[in-house]
C-alpha cells in the first residue's frame, strides 16, 4: 500500500451530496497541493444534468471545477458504444436517451443497454430485451449484454433504498444465457479510465471514498487502488464494512461522512 497519494476519485450521490459540510471539505481537500481530485459516478444521468444538480445542491465552480472533473458511466457507455459500432436497444429513461444518445443507430440491435431507468424496467420492456437476447444468442455464442450497469440497489427519489439495474440485469442473464459487460463502478476498467484521464499510472498512488462497500470499496481496491474509504451516509447500511458483501475485503477506513475523510485525507497524505 503506497503511503503516497496523488488522486483522490471520489462518489457523489450518498457521498458529497449528503449537505452543505460537505462542500466546505471538498474546497478544503481542493487546496491541498498535488492532489488531483475526479468525481466518479454511476449516475444515470447527463453530465450536463448532474452539473446543474450539483449547482442547485450548492457546488459552486470553486467545488467541482468543470464538467472535466466528473466521469460519468453515461459517457463511458456511450464511447463503448460508438468504438465498437454497436445498434443498441436501450432501456434508460427516454429523456437521457435523447440528451446523449440521439445520434445512436437502434435499428436491428446487437446489444441491449440497461441502467437506472424506473419507468423502462417494466414487463413489456424487460420480456423485449429477454427475447431479443435468446435471438442473439441463437446466433452467436459470442453475444453479450455489452453495456450494462449492475448497481443492486440505489437510493430512489424518497431517499429509500430501491432495487438496482443490477437486478434486473441478473434477470436477463439467467434468463437468456447472455452475460453482461459492466460499465461503471464497479468495473476495473471504469477506475482504470480515470486513473488514465488523471494521468496516474500507479493505482496504489488513489484513494477512493463512497458509499458503496462493493463499488466504491471493492471495486476500487480490485483495481488496484491504494486505499477505499467508507463513508457512512447515502447507502451505507450497518454493517457494510464487516466484508459480509464483499467477499470478506475490508475498506481501508470507515468514518462518519465525507468531512471525516476528508480530515483523515489531509492529515496523513
Ligand atoms: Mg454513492
Amino acid at each position: 500500500m503506497s503511503n503516497t497519494i496523488k488522486a483522490v476519485l471520489i462518489d457523489i450521490s450518498g457521498t458529497i451530496l449528503v449537505g452543505q459540510e460537505a462542500i466546505q471539505a471538498l474546497q478544503r481537500l481542493q487546496q491541498q497541493q498535488n492532489l488531483k481530485i475526479l468525481f466518479l459516478t454511476n449516475s444515470s444521468t447527463s453530465h450536463a444534468a448532474l452539473l446543474q444538480q450539483l449547482r442547485s445542491a450548492g457546488f459552486d465552480e470553486s467545488a467541482i471545477t468543470n464538467i472535466n472533473s466528473i466521469m460519468t458511466r453515461v459517457f463511458q457507455l456511450q464511447k463503448k458504444i460508438s468504438y465498437t459500432k454497436q445498434t443498441a436497444s436501450i432501456l434508460l429513461e427516454d429523456a437521457l436517451i435523447e440528451s446523449e444518445f440521439n445520434e445512436l443507430d437502434m435499428n436491428d440491435p446487437n446489444c441491449v443497454v440497461v441502467g437506472l431507468a424506473p419507468n423502462k424496467l417494466n414487463y413489456q420492456r424487460l420480456n423485449e430485451a429477454y427475447r431479443l437476447l435468446a435471438k442473439l444468442k441463437s446466433s452467436s455464442n459470442d453475444t453479450t449484454i455489452d453495456c450494462s450497469i449492475q448497481s443492486k440497489s440505489h437510493l430512489g427519489c424518497n431517499r429509500e433504498l430501491s432495487l438496482g439495474p443490477g437486478r434486473f440485469v441478473s434477470l436477463l442473464e439467467q434468463s437468456s444465457g447472455v452475460t453482461a459487460h459492466v460499465i461503471g463502478k464497479p468495473s476495473s476498467n471504469f477506475y482504470n479510465e480515470a486513473l488514465s484521464v488523471l494521468g496516474i499510472d500507479d493505482p496504489s498512488q488513489a484513494l477512493m471514498v463512497g458509499d458503496d462497500v462493493v463499488g466504491d470499496v471493492k471495486g476500487a481496491l480490485d483495481a488496484g487502488l491504494g486505499h477505499a474509504i467508507l463513508v457512512k451516509t447515502g447507502k451505507y447500511t450497518a454493517g457494510d464494512e464487516n466484508g459480509n458483501k464483499t467477499e470478506g475485503i475490508l475498506p481501508t477506513l470507515t468514518v462518519g461522512s465525507i468531512v471525516d475523510a476528508v480530515d483523515y485525507i489531509c492529515s496523513n497524505f
